[in-house]
């Protein structure tokens, strides 16, 4: 049988195919199989409100999953694992870890307790660029003239792109001129959960109060509100009392308000009746100064031409170069040295996605004409030797380059199995470290691929 950790990974991957990128990334992160007792499997959650998700919403599904790949699997438990009370006598080192590690000063401690507002977003910090500046200019306007001209404002885009501090800062700035408004912000999951605990314990009055004292409320991620009728009910009275009353509030999504599922019709056209902006991926000038503002803000002395390799090679978030960022500087902290730009590259290989769009069929086409094959027999079931090495490689690229998951890699490749696919993977992983001929062959396909 598996271990537990394959077997997770197993399913995750196809979990991951059959849910949203964003409903993945919220309820399957951080979770792991903690034991697995006789066929009963104990799912570790991060937190009681995943927990209950899961439970709630993904039971069936991933005990189906789990049971594709090890048929022994009977049923399926959730547990919440807490980490050892960091009140303890250890307490002076973790800190120092915190600011040396992952937080270099930019911390999250100082979340203000009545707004939910973390301070560290503001539009100081934030870039302006030719890809944010309309959302940028809607969130300035809006802070001019609150409830007045963009209500509500809503602003979407992808994960990574700002979303999140933009909105921050429109709170922090408002509450900056005038620390007597009330301001609030939350997530549309935090404020699902309390809607429905006011529902459940009968305390839906003093719901309402809570929210309608506020004057400016700003709602994150509001994709997560599709299917939840109740909430979506009382979230269109809060918002006609805010309208009316020409009180600002701000939301933000990973889609347009008519592309959200499951969105009662008169919530939407609500939403359709404000501001609707967008924010898309940033170009290299802008994606640049992100990396220079950080640097600075985090004061830390990175050579240009490392900050430029940076900004060339992650393209697609600005979380992702962000993270990007700082472990080139937790890198140079470890070597107690500056860092050099080949250095930089080797630590980064691994992450380098490919600049060129490359569909799975580029994939095969080219690997097909460097082993001089024919592109069909790839798919085809033939265990001839001169076919599995290159459809092996195929896989591997896929997986390594793409991070395609196993069963679509295999179902692409004329409906393997996903386990076929896991241990092409896993060889050819493990051959290249030894076989340089192999390695060489594989970096030439790389460059053919992405270099054209
Ligand atoms: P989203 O909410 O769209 O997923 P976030 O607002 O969480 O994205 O942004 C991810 C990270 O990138 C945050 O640390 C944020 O401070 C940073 N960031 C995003 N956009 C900018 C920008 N224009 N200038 C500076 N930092 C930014
Ligand atoms: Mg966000």
């Amino acid at each position: 049988m598996v271990d537990n950790k394959q077997l997770w990974e197993q399913a995750l991957s196809q979990i991951e195919l059959s849910t949203s990128k964003a409903n993945f990334g919220t309820w399957f992160k951080n979770t792991y199989i903690h034991k697995n007792e006789e066929g009963i499997i104990y799912l570790s959650a991060p937190n009681t409100f995943v927990k209950d998700w899961l439970r709630n919403k993904y039971h069936k599904f991933i005990l189906k999953a789990l049971r594709d790949i090890s048929p022994e699997v009977r049923n399926l438990e959730y547990i919440i694992i807490r980490k050892d009370d960091k009140t303890t006598t250890t307490e002076d080192s973790s800190q120092k870890n915190l600011t040396t590690t992952t937080d270099l000063g930019l911390n999250d401690l100082y979340i203000n307790k009545d707004s939910n507002l973390n301070p560290k977003y503001t539009f100081d910090n934030f870039v302006v660029g030719p890809f944010n500046e309309i959302a940028y200019a809607a969130a300035q306007a809006v802070t001019k003239n609150p409830g007045m001209n963009y209500n509500p404002l809503y602003i979407y885009g992808v994960t990574g792109l700002g979303k999140t501090h933009l909105l921050q800062a429109v709170g922090n700035y408002i509450k900056k001129q005038n620390p007597n408004k009330r301001v609030f912000y939350t997530t549309s999951e935090t404020f699902t959960v309390d809607c429905v605990n006011s529902i459940l314990n009968n305390k839906i009055n003093l719901f309402k109060e809570k929210y309608r004292k506020y004057d400016l409320i700003i709602i994150d991620d509001i994709q997560f509100f599709s299917n939840k009728e109740k909430t979506q009910e009382e979230l269109f009275h809060l918002f006609n009392h805010f309208y009316e009353n020409n009180k600002q509030i701000i939301f933000s999504s990973d889609q347009p308000p008519k592309y959200i599922e499951h969105l009662e019709d008169r919530l939407r056209s609500r939403f359709e009746g404000g501001m609707i902006v967008d924010v898309s991926k940033p170009d290299y000038e802008s994606r640049l100064a992100i990396l220079k503002t950080k640097s600075r803000v985090l004061e830390k002395q990175i050579p240009d031409e490392i900050l430029e390799y940076i900004a060339s090679i992650v393209c697609d978030s600005i979380r992702e170069l962000e993270g990007t960022l700082k472990s080139v500087i937790v890198q140079t902290q470890a070597k107690k040295r500056d860092i050099t730009l080949t250095e930089i590259k080797n630590i980064l290989k691994n992450n380098i996605k490919p600049k060129k769009a490359v569909s799975f069929k580029d994939v095969v086409k080219i690997i097909s004409e460097y082993y001089t094959i024919e592109e069909k027999s790839l798919y085809e079931k033939t265990r001839r030797k001169e076919v599995v090495k290159p459809r092996q490689i195929i896989m591997y690229i896929m997986r390594e380059d793409f991070n395609s998951s196993y069963p679509y890699i295999g179902q692409k490749l004329g409906g393997r199995d996903h386990t076929t696919v896991i241990h092409a993977y896993e060889k050819i992983k493990r051959d290249i470290q030894k076989d340089t001929v192999l390695n060489q062959e594989i970096e030439q396909i790389r460059s053919q691929l992405y270099n054209s």
